[in-house]
């Protein structure tokens, strides 16, 4: 049947950032498709952990400090997500930050910290998964992109880098480990109502402007990037590599 190539069941999943937003959403579409989801946060993601519980698959909870950890925190992390759930087969690398100052005043502290969330972080938990995946000759690697991974955005040039710095690697690494059994790919979201985005839709001017540019008309929610992520993390995806997919209501083809 097709709908087995979507099934995810026997899998274990990592997702970064699953506490809340669109992590929380990506780790709940994976548990409802099969998957036991292990949720990297840095304070607890206990209410994730309930939800896929509910559902009948198995939740564990790791802890890290993005901003903090070294790379050798991060392959630490990914080994007792092996150790606890017997197996990995897929990582989503969402968690992110984001400041918003202008570029001639933004701050080294901002920029460093963006970068180190969003893009150190995310290569160094892609490069201590892989490894696992590419030992085991299979796994899904999802990226969490942006539309400012292909625009310029307004106040957040570090943001933009990082994102930008993403693109790169998901077609790198798809390059590197396609060959290997392990995929590697993006979702670039577009314009999603989640804390992220709550400066611009607390600015009536952003907020009309940018909802106006929106093809869908209406801002994305975490439950609009399940289906894609659940896609990517299937089999439904094997000769997938290195694909930036948006799920943006419409927004680049504007
Ligand atoms: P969000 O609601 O602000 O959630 C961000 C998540 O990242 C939270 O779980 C947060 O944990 C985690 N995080 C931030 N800094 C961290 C750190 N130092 N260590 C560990 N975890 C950290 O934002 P979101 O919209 O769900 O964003 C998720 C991803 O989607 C990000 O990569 C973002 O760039 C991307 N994205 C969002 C949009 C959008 O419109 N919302 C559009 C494009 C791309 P805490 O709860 O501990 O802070």
């Amino acid at each position: 049947m097709i709908q087995d190539l979507f099934d995810l069941t026997g899998r274990t999943a990592l997702v970064t950032g699953a506490n809340r937003g669109l992590g929380q959403g990506i780790a709940l579409g994976l548990a409802e498709a099969g998957a036991d989801v292990a949720l990297l946060s840095r304070t607890g993601a206990a209410a994730t952990a309930e939800q896929i519980t509910a559902l009948g698959r198995r939740a564990f909870e790791v802890t890290a400090d993005l901003a903090t950890a070294t790379p050798a925190d991060l392959a630490a992390a990914v080994d007792r997500v092996v150790a606890q759930a017997g197996r990995l087969d897929i990582l989503v690398n969402n968690a992110g930050t984001i400041k918003r100052e202008p570029a001639a005043e933004h701050s080294a502290a901002s920029w460093a910290e963006v970068i180190k969330v969003d893009l150190d972080a995310a290569f160094f938990l892609a490069q201590a998964a892989g490894r696992h995946l590419l030992a085991q000759g299979s796994g899904k690697i999802i990226f969490i992109a942006s539309m400012l991974s292909f625009q310029g955005g307004i106040l957040v040039p570090g943001y933009t880098a990082a994102k930008h710095g993403v693109a790169g690697l998901t077609k790198a690494l798809a390059n590197e480990w396609a060959a290997r059994g392990v995929n590697v790919n993006a979702i670039a979201p577009g314009y999603m109502a989640t804390d992220n985005t709550a400066a611009l839709r607390a600015d009536p001017a952003r907020f009309e402007s940018l909802s106006a540019r929106i093809p869908a008309t209406r801002w994305g929610t975490p439950a609009d990037l399940q289906g894609t992520a659940v896609y990517l993390a299937s089999r439904a995806s094997d000769y997938v590599h290195g694909a930036i997919i948006p799920v943006d209501g419409g927004w680049l083809v504007r």
